[in-house]
């Protein structure tokens, strides 16, 4: 049992303002995941918050075995949650059906996987393989429907190919339009230009900003590409499992200005850089003082 104002010291889920997230598209709070294997027990997000509002597309950036693809196989309802909440537009995807787990995917998300061959059929052509996901739409409009979404993506001269016949950049141009084909408001990609090289990873990047732009679908890319950054408005890094920082970029009378974040969690914890704890060597306890219009940190033996 935990009481209220413990609660309260978590992040104050008493105060009456409107929930966490209320109105954006994504929502994770407090997101836990554990696998279980045999004794061992390994904890790949551990109190994840992000919020992502409609409209927008992001860059999730961090190291190998930060939580990147476990947050994406949640999103897409491939896995669930062990702890903390976890919404997408309607859906609760801590409390989802098998049934509404089919329905999310085929009707609120889209996915592109890193692998060119785990994202297409191999025996249908590229036009094929955009009309299959198509349940929703009449018979006699797949077919036209598929050839604007690889012309929009600029495929179009591929269409009736065999995935085998493409490119890997073709392939996944393909790939992204296969998973817009029922029009998710929400598109997934788990390092989608991870197997591309520089010049062929900018055509599928830009692909994935048509889909944002053109098709107002909103955007979550895991990538690896550091330069990414600078090509859309907000990145968000994962560390251990959790949401360390996040740069945006603005655009402020055309200059185009880059500003990294801190993350600061519900709680109000926030982590300080390696470079800083390490310069001022802040260890266990710091003095936390309010200065006016901002807050000093300082190692514990400092003058006040
Ligand atoms: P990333 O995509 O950022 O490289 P992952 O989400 O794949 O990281 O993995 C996060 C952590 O969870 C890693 O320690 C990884 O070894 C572990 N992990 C991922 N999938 C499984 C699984 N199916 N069973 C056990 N551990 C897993
Ligand atoms: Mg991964």
């Amino acid at each position: 049992m935990v009481s209220d104002s413990t609660l309260e010291a978590l992040g104050g889920r008493g105060a009456p303002t409107p929930a966490f997230g209320h109105d954006a598209l994504v929502v994770c709070d407090n997101l836990v995941r554990i696998y279980q294997t045999g004794s061992v027990e390994v904890q790949a997000l551990q109190g994840l918050d992000l919020l992502v509002d409609a409209g927008e597309m992001i860059a999730l950036v961090g190291a190998s075995g930060s939580g990147k693809s476990t947050l994406l196989a949640l999103l897409s309802a491939m896995d669930a949650p062990t702890a903390g909440r976890a919404r997408v537009g309607r859906w609760d995807l801590m409390a989802m059906s098998s049934r509404d787990r089919v329905a999310y995917r085929q009707q609120m998300v889209g996915v592109v996987w890193q692998q060119t061959s785990r994202n297409l059929l191999p025996y249908l052509t590229a036009r094929q393989n955009v009309t299959t996901p198509m349940t929703f739409t009449r018979r006699r409009r797949r077919s036209a429907r598929a050839g604007e979404l690889l012309d929009l993506l600029g495929v179009a001269h591929v269409a009736d190919r065999m995935p085998r016949e493409m490119s890997g950049g073709e392939q996944q141009r393909v790939a992204i339009a296969t998973a817009l084909a029922n029009e998710p408001q929400l598109l997934l990609a788990d390092e989608p230009t991870g197997e591309l090289d520089t010049t062929t990873s900018q055509e599928v990047f830009d692909a994935l900003r048509t889909a944002n732009r053109e098709a107002g679908t909103t955007v979550v890319v895991v990538t690896h590409d550091p330069s990414v950054s600078a090509q859309v408005e907000r990145t968000v890094a994962i560390r251990d499992g959790r949401t360390s920082s996040e740069v945006l970029r603005r655009d402020a009378d055309g200059d185009v200005t880059h500003e990294e974040y801190a993350v600061m969690d519900r709680a109000g914890r926030v982590q300080v850089p390696r470079e800083y704890r390490e310069a001022l060597e802040l260890t266990r306890r710091v003095r936390i003082a309010l200065e006016g219009d901002h807050v000093s940190v300082r190692p514990d033996g400092s003058p006040r």
